[in-house]
């Protein structure tokens, strides 16, 4: 099943998400503010039905698996209209992996052909 255009509210929640993730990384925001500001916005969420899982996103963080770079580029790809499309075959990329990885700049398709070489 292919992903679709994010709307409004989802580029809103990845952006939020982002920042946070951000301000992580540089040390800005500690975790226990991260986890209290995620919890504010999950239960300000929910209008279609879904919850936005940051603490997912928090653990990779803590795994080391993303950069400031990842963020930033994912920042600006909501600036400029491209989030969410993947780099490789400019499909959408799917909202659960979007809501697990918001930095994600390719489809799990193309993640796995690229892991494959
Ligand atoms: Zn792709």
């Amino acid at each position: 099943m292919p992903g679709r255009k994010p709307s409004k509210t989802d580029l809103k929640a990845f952006e939020e998400q982002l920042r946070l993730m951000l301000g992580v990384l540089r040390g800005d925001v500690s975790h226990l503010e991260a986890e209290s500001i995620s919890q504010a916005s999950a239960d300000r969420q929910g209008d279609d039905g879904d919850s936005y899982s940051l603490e997912l996103s928090l653990e990779l963080l803590q795994r080391g698996g993303s950069t400031v770079g990842d963020i930033l580029d994912a920042l600006g790809r909501i600036q400029d209209g491209s989030f969410g499309r993947c780099d490789s075959c400019d499909g959408w990329i799917r909202k659960e992996r979007l809501q697990a990885i918001p930095y994600a700049s390719y489809c799990i398709e193309c993640q796995r052909q690229a892991e494959a070489g």
